[in-house]
Parts: structure tokens; C-alpha cells; sequence
């Protein structure tokens, strides 16, 4: 590439599985820039192999990140183009990037994304799911106490949500989400682009229920449908200021609990909290 006073920086997204599917754009990139910060070097060196691609690459993971942005800046100031690639799919989404991207921004350099694969993207639309608005999650806390107030965030969500997950969690993951929000229909799109490309489409009960019929190897995205919101009848709360009140809660403590989980107005329930009330005493 021709020296310019600074380098700039690309963004260069690379297959999920299958080695084709890269754009002849981001071969050219990967061709012509003077350095490759990749994940994992020796993952990216059998991409460059089957392109003939034989520029000089460098690690660029989350362990080693912050000093590596540094080093990378600094050949871009001095004039070199650098391209970003992970293991799979877009560097940056739920993979390293999001520093140096972040950094050469600040530093005014310029930042160029070339659009190409990524899971998430992919598994939405084989999802069967309305695609027109979705909500990416990527991959869940570890603990257990912060998945459960995540999905407490989540729980009323309109649009489909896309997680990542690691196979040996994905049952896991399945259950407890099933005792969060209940029986959702759900899409987990497996091996996507890969040989085993699969996509189990159910409800969370039917697919909890024969976990036989899950191949869980390979790599899992995994789309929840949205939030279905139904009118509440007012029996229905009745029945939960009652449940909540003979927990011990305060009427205000109810009124809270259930307007969150509910969706109700707070007035709608307070008032019939102290009908339930009057008529105890
Ligand atoms: N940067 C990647 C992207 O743009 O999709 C995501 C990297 S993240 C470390 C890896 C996760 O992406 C996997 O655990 C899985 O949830 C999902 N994933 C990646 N490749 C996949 C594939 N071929 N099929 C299904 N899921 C995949």
C-alpha cells in the first residue's frame, strides 16, 4: 500500500467455519496491509495458507491487549495499515478489538470496518424469527446470582434475543432460563456454515425435556423469542398481592414487585391491595 503520513486501522471479519466465506475485499486487505494483529496466529495462519496471504502477523488477544494497542498505534502513526482479525467472525463482537478500536478513535486515527461474517447475524435470520429488531446478548456471567439479575433486565424485552454460549453450558443455560422467563419458543442454530450446521427450533420445554435430541458439540448461538405482553386479569393480581402479602411483604414492597413483573400500573394494584386489605380486617 502506498506510505501516507498515518496508517490506518481495518476491521476485517473472517468465516465462522467455512474458509469461503471471506470477501474479496478483506483478502485484498489482508494482502496488502503491513501487519495482521490476530487472536490467535496460529488460527489465522491456516486462512492465510489457503489465500497465499504471506504478511507478517502478531498476536493481538485479551490477555495481552492493552500493550499490544500501543505497539500497533504506534507503527499506524509512523505510516503502516494494520488489519484486526479473531478466530471467527467480526473482532469485536464477544472477541478482542473493542480497545484498539476504542483507542485508535481517541487518537483520531482512522478506523475502517469491512462488513463480512458474524454468528449472531447468521442465526437470527435461519431463526425463523422476526428479524426486523433484536437484542444481542452475547455471552452470560458466570455466576449464577448475576445471570439471574440479568435475565431479570431482560425478562421484558420485545424482540428476539441472541445469546453466545459454550456447549458443555447450554443445557444449563436452557433451564435457567426456563425458570426466569417461563416456556418461550427458542432457535439454537449449531455448526453454522460448518459440515453439522443444524438449527433446533422449540419451545424451551420441548427442548429441555429430550436434551437426547440436542447434539450439544460444536459451537451454539441461541434466539429467545421476545416478551409477548398479555393484559392481566384482575383476578390475577388478586391472587398475587395475596401471594405476596402472606410472604410477609408491606403492601408497598407488593405493589412493587408486581408493577415490575407485571407491567401493571402501580395505582391499579395498590388499589386492590387495600380492598384485600379492608377485607381482612
Ligand atoms: N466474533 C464472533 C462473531 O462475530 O460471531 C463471535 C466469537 S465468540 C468468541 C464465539 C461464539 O460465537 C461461540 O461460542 C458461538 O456462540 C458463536 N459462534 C461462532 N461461530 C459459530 C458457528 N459456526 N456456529 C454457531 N455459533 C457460532
Amino acid at each position: 500500500m502506498a506510505k501516507k503520513d498515518k496508517g490506518r486501522l481495518f476491521i476485517v471479519p473472517t468465516p465462522i467455519g467455512n474458509l469461503e466465506d471471506i470477501t474479496l475485499r478483506a483478502l485484498r486487505i489482508l494482502k496488502e496491509v503491513d501487519l495482521i494483529a490476530a487472536e490467535d496466529t496460529r488460527v489465522t495462519y491456516k486462512l492465510l495458507q489457503k489465500y497465499e496471504i504471506k504478511t507478517p502477523m502478531i498476536s493481538y488477544h485479551k490477555f495481552n491487549e492493552r500493550e499490544r494497542t500501543a505497539r500497533i498505534l504506534d507503527l499506524i502513526a509512523s505510516g503502516g495499515d494494520v488489519a484486526i482479525v479473531s478466530d471467527a467472525g467480526t473482532p469485536g463482537i464477544s472477541d478482542p478489538a473493542y480497545i484498539i478500536i476504542r483507542e485508535a478513535i481517541t487518537q483520531g486515527y482512522h478506523v475502517c470496518a469491512l462488513p463480512g461474517p458474524t454468528a449472531l447475524i447468521a442465526a437470527m435470520v435461519i431463526s425463523g424469527f422476526n428479524p426486523d429488531s433484536f437484542y444481542f446478548v452475547g455471552f452470560i456471567p458466570e455466576k449464577e446470582s448475576l445471570i439471574r439479575k440479568l435475565f431479570d433486565q431482560l425478562r421484558t424485552v420485545r424482540v428476539p434475543l441472541i445469546f453466545y454460549e459454550a456447549p458443555h453450558r447450554l443445557l444449563d443455560f436452557l433451564t435457567l432460563l426456563r425458570s426466569n422467563w417461563g416456556n418461550r419458543e427458542i432457535a439454537i442454530a449449531r455448526e453454522i456454515s460448518k459440515i453439522h450446521e443444524s438449527v433446533y427450533r422449540g419451545t424451551l420445554d420441548e427442548l429441555i425435556a429430550y436434551p437426547d435430541r440436542l447434539n450439544l458439540k460444536g459451537e451454539f448461538v441461541i434466539v429467545v423469542a421476545g416478551y409477548i405482553p398479555h393484559e392481566i386479569s384482575e383476578n390475577e393480581i388478586l391472587e398475587k398481592i395475596t401471594f405476596y402479602l402472606d410472604q410477609g411483604c408491606t403492601l408497598k414492597e407488593t405493589v412493587k414487585k408486581i408493577s415490575e413483573s407485571c407491567q401493571v400500573g402501580k395505582n391499579r394494584i395498590y388499589r386492590l391491595g387495600l380492598k384485600i386489605k379492608k377485607t381482612n380486617c
